[in-house]
């Protein structure tokens, strides 16, 4: 728990959000700010601010995310037509919360990166 991430005051329930999906290790909620029809967040209860960082002892947490990353694309109804997971890092990436978090998107053609 970081006092200062908005995800570690939602994840410890301080911040009321529309959690979609949880377990013991991983949170799913909705974009409060969507670029696409479906925009969900799925992150990590642990307070971890880039793939970088994540140690060798949790590798199965990011298979865990992409998991159910996977599960409530078709949840949303979007397995079919096609979605994309996003992992901003870093000033670069233009990251906003340095916490990590898949971005699910779909529900509409996306254009292609590059
Ligand atoms: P990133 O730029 O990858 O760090 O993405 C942060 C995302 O968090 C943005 O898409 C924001 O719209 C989203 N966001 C910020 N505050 C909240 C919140 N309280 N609930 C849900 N999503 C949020
Ligand atoms: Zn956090």
């Amino acid at each position: 728990m970081n006092t200062g991430c908005i995800f570690c005051r939602i994840i410890s329930g301080e911040i009321q959000s529309e959690i979609l999906y949880q377990d013991e290790d991983v949170i799913a909620l909705r974009d409060i700010n969507p670029v696409a029809p479906t925009h969900l967040l799925i992150m990590p209860r642990a307070h971890i601010t880039s793939p970088a960082e994540v140690g060798a002892d949790q590798k199965w947490l990011l298979g865990h995310l992409i998991h159910v990353a996977g599960e409530l694309a078709k949840r949303e109804g979007i397995a079919e037509s096609g979605y994309r997971l996003v992992i901003n890092s870093g000033p670069d990436s233009g990251q906003e919360i340095p916490h990590l978090h898949l971005h699910l998107l779909g529900g509409r053609a996306l254009r292609r990166m590059g």
